[in-house]
């Protein structure tokens, strides 16, 4: 067995131990091993973390010009697409998402952190024409300071480049904090910040538990925090900012419903609604995890998906041709099975899986079986709790009508999808479903470009797309009168 990989934390652009010399493991959940130390960071380090940040604010990256920015950036997207391969791995290992869906999100990680670099000189403000003769109105947008950045172990780079890359094309330090289940990737990403050329402070990295990422959200000196994690813990830190008056940004839960219609192309839709629950094991806030199916072809869809997910191969997260991986880590396998259990006693009916995934190959590792529940009434608590997991509810409906109150009747909002081949009936769902993102013929395809976020309990605030960069932002608001009249100080000039 090798040797654990025993990070350091990374604060102005030093690798530091921990001042405790606390460290925890991180295991791999496909071989039960630990494969890396994660240091816990101490309240002071957290707070020399936050005082870096706002020092190289003040004094270097904040005063940079757009372009200086983005040539950094940019060579911090070389860096990361150079060391794809090594970071995939790293992460498969942290978190046992299959090696094709992390390689992939390198790459579009990379991507990402181009195209807000190709938005840092072009952060432009306005010039407002004014009813007063003589006097000028412009805005300019400025960066906020610093931002407290924590993301959630599911897909740790991933969520991580949707607010780093729009937070430092704005011109913002920022301190991180990945989840204390996959830190792994985030601490390795320091070598690479290091290389591109980031002044000391910019990026600073502080792993640990839920008191590290406490201790930055009540930290009096931090401007805004961008978050990804569960709902509960949203809450949190909403109430800690909303103390503090700060900006938040929120990417919570989902329970987003694929709606497949008796008109759609079957093919495609059996394909979509796989993709949308079993890909990347069912652990994505995206997932489709409620699959509408209209009266007309429901047995059809039910049969198809159960001999479908009955041929998924589960394996080694690491190699090429595993299609799916292992439960994240062991909490989240019991916290799995713990609701598939609670839906077999609610009365759903269990029509393929159910069980811990054994056999060759597989008996080191937390895997599940995909697990497809069909009959699902939507009151149920599988139908209105998230699992993050493979764990499909399939739900019937007879009309457009019905479809649309059952993918509303949830308190979240983050994707839906629709299968369909009438244009006119996509377009009617598109307005009303209740949900940040909705899929017409397609489902978990995101795009650095197109903006992303949650409605309801799903969070607030946007990922990706410019949106995301105007909430790394403020507007000044800046009014010059260069007229030559005096005026009436007691007279409201108009
Ligand atoms: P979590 O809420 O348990 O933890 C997320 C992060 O918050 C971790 O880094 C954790 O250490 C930190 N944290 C915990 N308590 C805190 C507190 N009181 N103050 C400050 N920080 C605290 O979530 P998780 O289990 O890591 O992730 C799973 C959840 O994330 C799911 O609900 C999933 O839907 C959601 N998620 C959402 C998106 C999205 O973009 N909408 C993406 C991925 C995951």
């Amino acid at each position: 067995m090798a040797m654990p990989n025993v990070y350091k934390l990374f604060i102005n652009n030093e690798f530091v131990d921990p001042d405790d010399e606390i460290f925890f493991p991180s295991y791999n959940p496909f071989t039960g091993e630990v494969h890396a130390k994660i240091p816990q960071a101490s309240s002071g380090q957290v707070a020399r973390a936050v005082a870096a940040a706002r020092d190289a604010f003040n004094n270097s990256w904040g005063g940079f010009s757009g372009l200086e920015r983005a040539n950094v950036i940019n060579k911090f997207a070389d860096l990361l697409e150079g060391d794809a391969e090594k970071m995939a791995i790293l992460e498969t290992t942290d978190n046992g998402k299959v090696i094709r869906e992390t390689h992939g999100q390198m790459l579009m990680a990379a991507r990402a952190y181009r195209f807000y670099a190709g938005l840092a000189d072009k952060i432009f403000g306005q010039s407002i024409p004014l009813d007063q003769k003589n006097v000028l109105d412009y805005t300019v947008k400025e960066p906020l300071g610093v931002c407290v950045l924590i993301t959630a172990w599911n897909s740790p780079m991933s969520i991580l480049c949707m607010k780093l890359a729009p937070a430092l094309a704005a011109g913002n330090c920022v301190v991180v904090k990945p989840s204390e289940h996959a830190s792994a990737t985030t601490l390795e990403l320091a070598n690479l910040i290091k290389k591109a050329g980031f002044p000391p402070g910019v990026i600073n990295i502080v792993s640990g538990d839920y008191e590290v990422g406490m201790a930055l959200t009540r930290n009096g000196k931090v401007d805004k925090v961008s978050f990804t994690g569960s709902p509960q813990v949203g809450r949190k830190i909403a109430a800690d900012a909303g103390e503090r008056l700060i900006p938040v940004t929120l990417e919570l839960g989902g329970k987003s419903p694929n709606i497949i219609f008796d008109d759609a192309d079957l093919d495609k839709a059996i394909v979509g609604a796989l993709a949308g629950i079993f890909a990347a094991t069912g652990q994505t806030c995206i997932a489709g995890s409620r699959l509408l199916v209209q009266r007309g072809v429901y047995e059809t869809v039910v049969d198809r998906l159960v001999e479908r997910a009955k041929k998924i191969k589960l394996g080694n997260p690491l190699d090429k041709d595993s299609e799916m991986g292992t439960a994240a880590n062991e909490p989240q396998y019991n916290r799995i099975m713990q609701r598939i259990d609670n839906a077999i006693s609610e009365g759903a009916r269990l029509v393929a899986g159910g069980k811990r995934a054994t056999g060759p190959g597989l008996d080191s590792g937390f895997f599940v079986e995909p697990t497809i529940f069909s009959d699902v009434d939507n009151s149920m608590y599988l139908a209105q709790e998230e699992v993050f997991g493979p764990v499909l509810a399939i739900i019937p409906f007879d009309t457009e009508e019905e479809a649309i109150g059952i993918a509303n009747d949830t308190c979240y909002g983050l994707a839906s999808g629709v299968w369909t081949t009438n244009v006119s009936r996509a377009m009617r769902m598109a307005r009303a479903i209740q949900a940040g993102t909705v899929w017409v013929n397609t489902y978990r395809s995101g795009q650095v470009m197109a903006p992303f976020g949650g409605y309801k309990d799903s969070g607030y605030g946007k990922e990706r797309g410019t949106p995301a960069l105007e909430d790394y932002l403020k507007i000044k608001n800046v009014m010059i009168d260069y007229s030559e009249d005096e005026r009436d100080p007691f007279k409201l000039k108009t």
